[in-house]
């Protein structure tokens, strides 16, 4: 039987709660890890570099795309995001199950380099909620929650490409679904082998 880990694309709207799901999952969950991804946006407040994400300057993710150093990358409304390869691929060897927080254009690379990954889209319960919700962090300025809420718009009509679609209309909810996805892909692989 394969010790190696899933590759699990986690995505979903800014705001929608991916990251207190994700908080959850691994708290619930010792063989799930979140990959740490690189990203030219400054950090929020309280966000520190190397935990939520490693924060560098444009010059250098253009030389870790020259290294070939991710997995994916993608521009989302002005910023740069990318997967750091290693990271990944030594954490799958290691049995352990990798949470890709990514939006679509990442995803769609890792479905062509990656086909077996698994697909997780976390949805708002009503788009209405999800403006609230990003108003209510007040993290971001009027322009940019206007620009995070098309790209949502954007990014909900793909939903089918998805394995699976999880409405976060309650957390604990939510989280219990993810997990008993992973359960039944696992349960899956292990009847093939
Ligand atoms: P935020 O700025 O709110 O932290 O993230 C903005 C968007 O970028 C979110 O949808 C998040 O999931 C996505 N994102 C974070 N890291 C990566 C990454 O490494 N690659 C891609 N393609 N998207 C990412």
């Amino acid at each position: 039987m394969s010790n190696r880990g899933l590759l699990v694309v986690y995505a979903g709207a800014s705001g929608v709660g991916k990251g207190t799901i994700m908080k959850k999952l691994l708290a619930a969950d010792p063989n799930i890890r979140l990959s740490v991804s690189a990203t030219t946006r400054a950090p929020r407040k309280g966000e520190v570099n190397g935990r939520e994400y490693y924060f560098v300057t444009r010059e250098e993710f253009e030389n870790l795309i020259a290294k070939d150093g991710f997995l994916e990358h993608a521009e989302y409304v002005g910023n740069c995001y990318g997967t750091p390869k290693e990271p990944v691929f030594r954490m799958l060897d290691e049995g352990l199950d990798v949470f890709l927080e990514i939006e679509l254009k990442g995803f769609l690379q890792i479905k062509e380099s990656c086909p077996d990954c698994l697909s997780i889209f976390i949805v708002p319960p009503s788009f209405e909620e999800l403006q609230a919700r990003l108003e209510g962090r007040g993290t971001e300025t009027p322009e940019v929650i206007a620009a995070r809420l098309k790209t949502a718009r954007e990014e909900l009509e793909h939903h089918h490409l998805f394995d699976y679609v999880v409405v976060n209309d309650d957390v604990d909810r939510a989280v219990k679904e993810v997990l008993s996805i992973i359960s039944d892909r696992k349960n899956k692989l292990a009847i093939k082998e």
